[in-house]
């Protein structure tokens, strides 16, 4: 054993706690997994969803993926391939105007609104940046003199004082705004500003004219915004995380739910299988989301009431549900060329459209027409089902968690809403589809155990970010209890397949041991 060396024992393979292991293993610790699911990867794992037909059964498309640990886990040897890279959105729209587009070229729209969107990505870019250089960095603690915070947070300062003037003065005007205004400024054509409007909404529980949209669409191009199709679906992105864990010396043990986190007095001891085992360990890092870390593993009794509170008024309401179909022939999208059906493909025909299909969760209703996030992986993917089928996958906002009447009564009626949608878009595609699987939010909470079944772990918005991310007093990973710490999607710098959680997570506990 190296000197400083520890016993680490990591809650769940999602792809953030795989991320971890990998850099805990790495700098000499030994480390183990325990992973409540049958398979690694959480959220982000690939399976069977129809016999024969395989999915990325939550998320569907790379993003936001730190190209730092790519690199420096060296994923591709591990497995890691994509089947695309550069993914254009066509926003979608019943007569056949698609627009298209990919970084600052649009197609499909007046020259006026490909001169707007130049200078959006611009604008857009370049605030992304401050948030996006802040993705691998411990927050700082606030309320402390200590230097290293102090220093922390006049980075900050001094990113956004760097913007300049102009800019500075309209990144702080439309941080106070919302994306439905901020495009309503620039744009002519709804169907572009439908598309970019759900960018602003995507996986939260915010419409276009909220507060924070404008905040999670910079998040969604922090990471530059290319979208990718990892090859095999996002099983793929997981399972060479956990090569890569292993290569290190990482045990990973997966059908091994957790119980309950060991304490002695006020220290983290160990965690005690649901078969009764119980197990020591020098440190426990929960990659589950903070609810079920502190209320369920660890218990609100082992935490001072305060900050009990705080963690149990996280909001974690749940909002998107994902559609599955398998199909027996490609669908035809009305006025799209079929070459084109391998995109990301949007359901946002315009700002009103977005704002109305949110209207609903308001008041805890399902959409009427719902928005979409389609991926046709078999596209470019085809060993995903048998010779000649397809896969579709799609991102389907808004369906509350904490649905008026229940799920189980409302369940067919929102899948038929669905697919009602989908049939004014690419007429017949009911009659293609062999098989197809709708999980509410409260079916990807029960299937990848995320209380609320939400995308981020905790919504993403200002007040639960950076320093405040999940809550103030354990957004350094380390957590009030001696001995645990956290590193899944619920801390900085939030939720995607971003693996800057995990890594964030394991530097801070490798600078405190020394390794
Ligand atoms: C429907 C949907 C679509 C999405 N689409 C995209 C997308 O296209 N692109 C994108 O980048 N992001 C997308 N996301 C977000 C992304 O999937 C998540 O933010 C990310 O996967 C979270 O990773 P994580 O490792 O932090 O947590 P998780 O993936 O939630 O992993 C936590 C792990 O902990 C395990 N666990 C929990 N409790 C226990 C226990 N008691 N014992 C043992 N193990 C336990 C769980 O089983 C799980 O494996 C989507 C999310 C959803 C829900």
């Amino acid at each position: 054993m190296i000197r400083g060396s520890r016993s680490i024992q990591i809650i769940g393979a999602g792809h953030n706690g795989l991320v971890c292991a990998a850099y805990l293993a790495r700098a000499g610790h030994q480390v183990t997994v325990f992973e409540a699911s049958s398979q690694v990867g959480g959220a982000a794992i690939t399976r069977e969803f129809a016999p024969g037909f395989k999915v990325s059964a939550a998320a569907h498309l790379v993003y936001m993926l730190d190209p730092g640990i790519e690199k420096e886990l060296d994923l591709a040897s591990h497995g890691l391939e994509y089947a695309r890279t550069g993914l254009q959105t066509i926003s979608l729209s019943e007569a056949g105007d698609h627009v298209r587009f990919n970084g600052d070229d649009v197609d499909g729209v007046s020259e006026g609104d490909r001169e707007a969107m130049r200078e959006y990505r611009r604008k857009m870019q370049h605030f992304a940046g401050i948030i996006g250089g802040l993705h691998n960095r411990v927050p700082a603690r606030l309320g402390t003199t200590d230097r290293p915070d102090l220093l922390e947070l006049a980075r900050l300062a001094f990113n956004i004082r760097r913007l300049g003037k102009n800019d500075m003065r309209e990144f702080l005007r439309i941080a106070g705004i919302n994306i439905y205004d901020v495009l309503q400024e620039l744009f002519e054509n709804d169907a572009l500003k439908g598309a970019l409007g759900l960018d602003g909404t995507l996986g939260t529980m915010l419409g276009t004219r909220s507060n924070n949209s404008v905040f999670c669409a910079l998040h969604r191009y922090s990471n530059g915004g290319r979208y990718q199709l990892p090859k095999g679906g996002m099983g793929t992105v997981s399972n060479a995380l956990a090569n890569a864990a292993r290569a290190f010396g990482a045990e990973i043990h997966t059908a091994r739910p957790v119980n309950r986190i060991l304490m002695d007095f006020d220290r983290a001891t160990g965690v005690e299988l649901q078969s009764g085992e119980q197990i020591e360990a020098d440190l426990v890092v929960s990659g589950a989301d903070p609810k079920t870390t502190f209320l369920k593993l660890l218990g609100a009794q082992n935490l001072e009431a305060g900050f009990a509170h705080k963690i149990s008024n996280i909001r974690t309401r749940g909002n998107v549900a994902k559609l599955h179909l398998a199909l027996g022939s490609v669908p035809d999208f009305t006025g799209l060329d079929p070459a084109l059906s391998a995109e990301r493909l949007v359901i946002a025909p315009s700002l009103q459209y977005v704002e109305q299909a949110f209207n609903h969760a308001k008041y805890g209703e399902h959409s009427r027409r719902p928005v979409m996030e389609i991926s046709i992986p078999t596209l470019d993917d085809p060993g995903l089902a048998p010779a000649g089928k397809h896969v579709l996958s799609a991102n389907v906002q808004w369906a509350p968690r904490e649905l008026k009447g229940g799920w189980s009564a409302a369940h067919e009626a929102f899948t038929e809403s669905v697919m009602n949608t989908l049939e004014r878009f690419a007429p017949g595609i009911c009659s293609q589809v062999m098989h197809r699987e709708l999980l509410t939010p409260q079916d990807i909470e029960s299937e990848f155990r995320i209380e609320g079944g939400h995308w981020h772990h905790a919504e993403l918005a200002l007040d639960q970010s950076m320093m405040m991310r999940p809550v103030p007093g354990t957004a350094q990973y380390k957590t009030p209890v001696d001995g645990l710490w956290i590193c899944g999607a619920g801390c900085h710098p939030g939720g995607g397949v971003m693996g800057s959680a995990g890594r964030n997570a394991a530097r801070a506990i490798i600078e405190r041991s020394g390794t």
